[in-house]
């Protein structure tokens, strides 16, 4: 039997996202619902797939299931496509697994020809609708499939409205709307060649062609990176047949979500223009109607529209985002999915949800995105300077968040600013889905058309960026690049700041302050801690960090730098004269005058972790690194060490490395200076030993050793540390519990992690050294080759960033079943920036790691994770 590509609405369901995306799957779930949907077929995401990898070709079979699947909808539908008397009009519509808004493309009205226009305005009794819906037709064909630019025709429409004096589209009539088809059909002959195509079925082919490779697209691409969508997964293909918004004062369409996206609030969300489709909505051009007016304007269709939509909620036990057309007081729906929310507004939904009794805990975590945490713990306006601060305009809160940033104009300019290190702030007329680079960058998007459902609010919600949309006040001028609000005028690089809560806007740079976990948050995550048997460490080098990191809810400390204490001024000068030295007395003198720094630093963070567990790693980068840069820094250290400017160029001479990252760094330091071992042992040993004596606490210290690939040398360096520290134990006549393990990080440890397990007492992957390693990708350089990588489909995503499963990953399993069996209680953990990747997160559960350590600020995403992991794969 052959494949089966092409599913009526009726034979699929909601759990059949993979196949039919997500649009598909609940266009057949509400179908079964008995949901008043208008019928169609979707296309699936396999045909997609083979589609794009077999030379962009619909096979013989695929067009055959496209043409029965048409027969039916026909048949359904009481209508033919093409026919000249009672013309079928479908919509062509993308939608992958996940929702993608405003990324890939959709054709409306389709089946229309210089025939069967003239039927349906007969049919309708209404030619002013059927060549409206003609000329949208022309331009949306033209421009999705064929690729002739949209702009050509709007500047065509906007001259024809001067000349005949209407203002909106809606003031033209049914004469103005058949010549503006007829230049519109002109625009495409003369652009093509050739005439617009007339018959219905090319048409059909040509666009479902097109959304398959809208799948290709640059701003789709844009858009998976950044939402972690693998290309493989394809688009699938609606076609439905049309319901009209645009017949007229009884008829309209909508977008509205069962609760507030933007806060979370149990209310509805909605917005709905009266004679207008679908696109007018979205893209936010004419400012909707709120839904409540609905109530006013159409009471029956209001009572009924409220009605599915709580139906749907339920069904779905999560906060729908729907789309429905009024067609001449007939109401339908054309979609639903699961809203895209803020953080807060997820957290505040999943746990009301909760109390509702519609889902259990274990639901509620698994509807919020570890990765959208990430917008809660950035810092929030501080509330004085707020208070003093004088709004200067208002918009629609379209997406929370307080930013603070200089004026751009374009996506690319705010793009360039924000790599430049500037905080950005988008101002636009209205955003288009290629801006999302742009709106990515940027700290906070105004715009001054669209509502709370246009594309700036719906993208920013989703990545979490604050939006304050739909400002009408704004006067702007975009070939200026400047624009007026509240009496003020503001160009290019200006400051201003939003708040997306309130939708205010200020004409300056407001002080913002660190979030806290209160409330839905703290509720929410002291569910996933009780679900969680993955424990979540944090990366921290000062008490400081340490401090944010606990209020995060980290359990203890994976990794603490040590080269990082070296960097403050008067301290890397005394660092430099230790790397500087000649002999091991000097050298240990020098180091003499490091050691106090070191223990302050140990004792501060002990204090702030309390008896959390806290693992502090020798020195690891190569000791070039810290060489003066400037003559002036030179001369410092001349004077410094009594030594000549010259012999300390030669020596930095010396000390410099072909290839660093595979050089003199880790515990080969330790090797060649054992004293510098020495030193930090012993500091880390002192600020123990004192801390748990003043504080009455008992401190069990975990020293680790990094970049080991064979055991001989963690041996050697852990034998150092060993008499070190029993030294501090006899001289301070107390003695501590504590731990000696290893990063592993090079491939030859993991490989050889029995034998490694004989010395180690833990381990911590250090998944960072790990992948360059195992890659032979150099973690300095390896920006631009990635990129590449990831344009060109090499690479699904950065393994930099998420970890490699089936090369790194397989030496880390590799790694822990060898360590288990020599040494049963075996600490195991991560420190590499993986730690805080959700799916990376996932893994370390699945391979029986103990502990996840990562970024403070990450912390509460690898918390969640390890639930959800837990959840999904328990042990
Ligand atoms: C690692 O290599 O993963 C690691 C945590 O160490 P660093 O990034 O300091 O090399
Ligand atoms: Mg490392």
């Amino acid at each position: 039997m052959s494949k089966k590509y092409v599913y009526m609405f009726s034979e699929g369901n909601a759990s059949m996202k993979n196949l039919l995306g997500g649009k598909g799957a609940n266009l057949a779930e509400m179908t079964n619902l008995g949901l008043p949907v208008p019928h169609g077929f979707t296309i699936s995401t396999e045909a997609c797939t083979e589609y794009n990898e077999g030379g962009k070709k619909l096979t013989d079979e695929m067009i055959e299931q496209i043409d029965v699947a048409l027969g039916k909808l026909e048949e359904l539908a009481g209508k033919k496509l093409g026919d000249p008397e009672n013309p079928l009009l479908v919509s062509v519509r993308s939608g992958a697994r996940a929702s993608m808004p405003g990324m890939m493309d959709t054709v409306l009205n389709l089946g229309l020809n210089d025939v069967s226009v003239e039927g349906l305005a007969k049919k309708t009794d209404n030619p002013r609708f059927a060549y409206d819906s003609y000329r949208r037709f022309i331009m949306m064909f033209a421009d999705v499939v064929i690729g002739v630019s949209k702009s050509k025709f709007e500047r065509r429409l906007d001259e024809y409205k001067e000349e005949v004096g209407a203002k909106y589209d809606t003031d033209l009539t049914a004469e103005d709307l058949k010549k503006v088809t007829a230049i519109f059909k002109q625009i495409y002959l003369d652009d093509q060649g050739k005439d617009f195509p007339q018959d219905p079925k090319e048409q059909l082919l040509e666009a479902a062609m097109a959304v398959f490779r809208s799948w290709d697209n640059p701003r789709a691409f844009v858009y998976r990176r950044m939402n972690d969508i693998p290309y493989s997964w394809g688009t699938a293909v609606n076609v439905q047949m049309m319901v009209f918004g645009n017949m007229g004062d009884t008829s309209g369409t909508g977008v509205a979500f069962t609760r507030n996206a933007a806060t979370g609030e149990k209310a509805m969300l909605g917005e709905y223009l009266v004679n207008a489709q679908g696109e007018d909505v979205v893209a936010g051009v004419r400012t909707p109607n709120p839904i409540a007016k609905l109530a006013e304007d159409m009471p029956n269709v209001y009572d009924q529209f409220m009605e599915i939509a709580n139906k749907l909620e339920n069904h779905y036990k999560d906060m729908q985002d729907m789309e429905f057309t009024i067609e001449e007081g007939k109401l339908f729906f054309l979609q639903t999915r699961n809203g895209k929310r803020t953080a807060n507004a997820a957290l505040r939904i999943a746990v009301e949800m909760v109390e509702e009794g519609l889902i259990t805990t274990d639901e509620a975590l698994m509807r919020v995105e570890p990765k959208q945490l990430d917008q809660l713990l950035h810092p929030a306006f501080d509330q004085a300077a707020l208070k003093a601060a004088k709004s200067l305009g208002k918009g629609l809160p379209a997406s929370p968040g307080a930013a603070a940033g200089k004026v751009y104009f374009t996506a690319e300019e705010a793009k360039a600013a924000a790599e430049a290190g500037d905080r950005v702030i988008l101002v636009r007329l209205e955003t288009s889905p290629e801006d999302i680079e742009g709106m990515a960058a940027s700290q906070g998007i105004l715009t001054v058309r669209g509502g709370m459902t246009s594309h700036a609010a719906v993208v920013a919600r989703g990545m979490g960026t604050c939006c304050v949309s739909g400002c009408e006040e704004i006067k702007m001028n975009e070939d200026a690049k400047t624009f007026t609000l509240g009496g003020k005028t503001f160009a290019e690089g200006d400051y201003i700041s939003l708040d997306g809560s309130t939708g205010n806007i200020y004409g300056e740079d407001i002080p913002t302050v660190e979030a806290e976990i209160t409330g839905n948050f703290e509720t929410f995550m002291k569910w996933a801690d009780a679900k969680r048997s993955l424990k979540v460490r944090t990366n921290a080098d000062t008490p400081h960090d340490a401090q944010v990191a606990i209020d995060f809810g980290a359990e203890g400390i994976g990794l603490t730098r040590t080269e990082h204490m070296f960097f403050e001024a008067d301290r890397i000068m005394k660092f430099r004269k230790m790397i500087m030295s000649d002999t091991v007395e000097e050298r240990e003198a020098a180091l003499e005058g490091i050691e106090p720094f070191q223990k302050e630093d140990f004792k501060g963070i002990y204090k702030a972790m309390k008896e959390r567990p806290v693992t502090i790693r020798l020195l690891d980068p190569p000791l070039h690194e810290f060489m003066p840069n400037t003559e002036e820094e030179f001369a410092q250290l001349a004077e410094m060490t009594g030594k000549t400017v010259e012999e300390l160029k030669i020596k930095a001479r010396g000390l410099h490395e072909l290839n660093p990252m595979m050089g003199h760094r880790g515990c080969r330091l330790a090797v060649s200076y054992p004293e510098i071992a020495k030193m930090q042992a012993k500091a880390i040993m002192e600020a123990a030993v004192e801390v748990s004596e003043e504080e009455g606490i008992n401190i069990v210290p975990e020293i680790m050793i990094p970049l080991i690939g064979e055991i001989k040398e963690l041996k050697f360096v852990k034998n150092i540390v060993v008499e070190t520290v029993e030294k501090v134990f006899e001289a301070k006549g107390r003695k501590l519990d504590y731990l000696v393990g290893t990063m592993i990080e090079i491939p030859r440890a993991a490989l050889t992690a029995d034998e490694i397990a004989t010395e180690a007492e833990f381990f911590s992957f250090g998944t960072n050294d790990l992948t360059q390693m195992t890659f032979g990708l150099s973690r300095d350089d390896a920006g631009k080759i990635l990129s590449d990588y990831i344009d060109k489909n090499i690479y699904e995503v950065d393994p930099t960033a998420r970890l490699d499963r089936t090369g790194v990953g397989l030496l880390m399993k590799w790694a822990v079943e060898k360590a288990k069996p020599v040494r049963p209680d075996i600490h195991l953990g991560i420190c590499g920036e993986h730690g805080g990747d959700p799916y990376s997160v996932e893994f370390c559960h699945l391979i029986g790691l103990d502990y996840v350590s990562c970024s403070p600020y990450r912390v509460p995403i690898a918390r969640l994770a390890a639930a959800q992991a837990q959840l999904q794969f328990p042990r």
